[in-house]
């Protein structure tokens, strides 16, 4: 997979607002938040979008929803709700799987 400004934040080439880390995966804000907070929840393993991870990636896969939950909780909220884009014409712009967390807003339904 080609290296693409995901995987700079994990090898800290370019800097980001790191807000947890472990063995398998990173929370940093989204430098273009969309909410009052706005995080983003990222495995170091370089899986470009989620329809392409498989069942070998079945933990990690639970270790992001219960990290982006977990760090949530820290940030101080209650009510919250996660994202993930695939692919193009769902709005994905960086081929790193990430879940976005966003809240401290209200939210519509259906999403636009
Ligand atoms: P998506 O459209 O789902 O691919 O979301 C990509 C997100 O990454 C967007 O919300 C961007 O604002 C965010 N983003 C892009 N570059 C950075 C960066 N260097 N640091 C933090 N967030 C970023």
């Amino acid at each position: 997979m080609s290296e693409t400004i995901f995987s700079k934040i994990i090898d800290r080439e370019i800097p980001a607002d790191i807000i947890y880390e472990d063995d398998q995966c990173l929370a940093f804000r989204d430098i273009n938040p969309q909410a009052p907070t706005h995080f983003l929840v990222i495995p170091k393993k370089p899986i470009p979008k989620l329809s392409d991870a498989g069942g070998e990636d079945k933990e990690l896969l639970g270790h992001l929803l219960l990290v982006a939950g977990q760090v949530a909780g820290e940030e101080g909220l209650e009510d919250f709700r996660l994202n993930v884009n695939n692919g193009a014409g769902a709005s994905q712009t960086v081929f790193h799987l990430h879940v976005h967390v966003l809240g401290g807003r209200s939210f519509s339904w259906p999403p636009g």
